[in-house]
């Protein structure tokens, strides 16, 4: 049971724009607390799309005989990599695969 916070009396059910509410009889208060005016908050969900990254990763690229002249390691990963729109012959890189130093073989 709700009582008026002003003047202490019984806050009775009662229609206040067409809103059902509480208001004192004798000095006219009304509670508006006791409206069910409920909150939705529309939840929007960001749909993450998730990127896969296409990892090509150095330790699928082919292994060839080369002495790396930072640790004399000798084997090393290969490519090679086309310069200058067919100008020049491919270019040769080498990867240690011991200390990963990268260079270029030239022919
Ligand atoms: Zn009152
Ligand atoms: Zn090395």
């Amino acid at each position: 049971m709700l009582f008026c916070p002003k003047c202490g009396a019984i806050l009775v059910p009662k229609k206040v724009d067409n809103k059902n509410v509480t208001a004192c009889a004798r000095c006219g208060f009304v509670n508006k607390d006791t409206s069910d005016a409920k909150i939705t908050e529309a939840v929007r969900r960001k749909s993450k799309r998730l990127e896969v990254v296409d990892k090509t990763d150095n330790e699928m690229l082919p292994i060839t005989d080369a002495e790396c002249q930072k640790c004399k390691n000798s084997t090393a990963y290969y490519w090679s990599v086309q310069t200058r729109a067919g100008d020049e012959a491919e270019t040769k890189f080498l990867k240690c695969t011991r200390c990963k130093h990268i260079w270029r073989e030239y022919d």
